[in-house]
């Protein structure tokens, strides 16, 4: 049992990133506005032991009433703009987004066009870029505590 904690103790100081200077928090709501769930397996993994978002002061919270970043993965599709507008209404201000993600970037990897909303950046004003297919749990974690470092 203490031979699997110490090893798990390692790993996550092996796998650590360097802590902030600057204190804050940031929470975040989540919306999949229409991903194939490449980009949420490695944001939950960003948000596992091993990255521990939390740690740097970043949560991902169920409410937009209570987030301060509005976190998008996906291209949006036409059924999902409406929903991805109310989130953002909902949020206080002051409010950011945050694309993740290249279909959030508008690199047309998913779908039929007729079906797509657009990229991110034609609904919403876009203060984050995180491109990558998906990106990678340290590149999540490594903008979004740029993003609380703002
Ligand atoms: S960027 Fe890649 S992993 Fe993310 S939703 Fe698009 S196709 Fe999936």
């Amino acid at each position: 049992m203490f031979v699997l904690l110490r090893q798990l103790q390692r790993i996550r100081s092996e796998c650590a990133l360097p802590r902030p200077a600057r204190r804050g928090s940031l929470q975040l709501r989540h919306v999949d506005a229409g991903s194939c769930n490449g980009c949420e397996h490695e944001l939950q993994a960003a948000s596992g032991p091993a990255y521990d978002l939390a740690r740097f002061g970043l949560s991902i919270t169920a409410s937009p009433r209570h987030a301060d970043v509005l976190l998008v993965t996906g291209a949006v599709t036409t059924r999902m703009r409406g929903a991805l507008e109310i989130a953002y209404a909902a949020m206080p201000e002051p409010r950011r987004v945050a694309a993740l993600g290249d279909c959030a970037l508008g690199c047309g990897l998913l779908g039929d066009p007729s079906q797509i909303a657009g990229r991110v950046e034609e609904i919403l004003p876009v203060d984050l870029r995180i491109p990558g297919c998906p990106p990678d749990p340290e590149t999540i974690a490594r903008h979004l505590r740029e993003l609380l470092a703002r």
